[in-house]
């Protein structure tokens, strides 16, 4: 591992019990007020329930206009469809990343009526020279998601990023499927065993947090705690070192270039300006963002 491990803990964001979509109960890790963004990144939902009340409701037919969404199954079947035509199924360890930009219309709906839904929604903002591109839409499936032994016990898939392999995978590379954004985003799942410690790369240039999802962390040289379903924000820095607790971690890592924009939000339009924001909604209203 050659990245610095320089970043520590600067800020811990609990998450908040929320609902979205048509009464989905889930999660919200960051973005539950307009603080508790962290620039690029607008709003991490995590869904997780065992029980079909909270997550049948699903969210029927809805707009974006303005940034990205990033969907990422850890169990359970959704399915997308919006008005450009695009389908897709979503399953246990797929991705799904939607440019809403200047406009798509979807649902994403449950394909189960039992069983466990568990999954993270990202949000992901676009500089507003991007905010009016033509909407696009690929579906990852889990297969095409690299995993990569980093050190002992500790392992990462990769969906946006690099990370250099260690243990049985040193010298080999894991390079995520998704690339060539502006904010240059890194998105990595990690699967700590009790006490593994790795020290994970992040550009300086990038702001990052983690989101530690299952067990708990300690992170930076100091091995400051940051609690279960809870959004750590990192320092400034290079690299962020990351110690499991005693049953072990499962954490996001999500790192990308700050826009530095003012940020007007309306629901599920997030542009500069009010005016863009009205002009979303009326957009909207007159079916031309249906339109893209
Ligand atoms: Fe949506």
């Amino acid at each position: 591992m050659t990245a610095l491990a320089t970043r520590s803990l600067f800020r811990v964001i609990p998450s908040v019990a929320a609902s979205d979509g048509a009464g989905v109960k889930l999660r919200r890790g960051l973005g539950s007020t307009q603080t508790m963004r962290h620039d690029p990144f607008l709003m991490l939902d995590e869904f997780f329930s065992d029980n079909p009340e909270d997550y049948l409701a699903g969210f029927p037919s809805h707009p974006h206009r303005g940034f990205e969404t990033v969907t990422y199954m850890l169990d359970g079947h959704m399915r997308h469809e919006d008005n450009h035509g695009n389908q897709g199924d979503l399953g246990p360890g797929d991705v799904q990343w939607m440019t809403a930009a200047r406009g798509i219309i979807h649902s994403e709906m449950p394909q189960q009526s039992e069983g466990r839904m568990r999954g993270f929604q990202l949000w992901l903002n676009l500089p507003g020279r991007e905010k009016m591109k033509p909407a696009a839409y690929r579906d990852i499936p889990s297969a095409q998601i690299p995993v990569i032994e980093i050190a002992p016990g500790a392992k990462a898939k990769v969906i946006a990023g690099v990370i250099e392999g260690g243990g049985k995978d040193a010298g080999k590379k894991a390079i995520g499927p998704i690339g060539g954004l502006s904010t240059d985003p890194r998105y990595i799942d990690f699967h700590l065993d009790a006490g593994a410690v790795v020290d994970a790369p992040v550009p300086a240039s990038h702001n990052a947090f983690v989101y530690v999802y299952d067990g708990d962390a300690l992170l930076g040289e100091k091995r400051q705690p940051v609690p279960n379903r809870a959004a750590g924000i990192l320092s400034d820095g290079e690299g962020v070192r990351i110690e499991a607790g005693a049953s072990g971690a499962r954490l996001l890592l999500l790192a990308g270039i700050a826009i530095n924009e003012p940020i007007v939000q309306y629901g599920p339009f997030v542009m500069n300006t009010r005016a863009e924001i009205e002009q979303a909604v009326a957009d909207y209203q007159s079916g031309a963002l249906a339109r893209g």
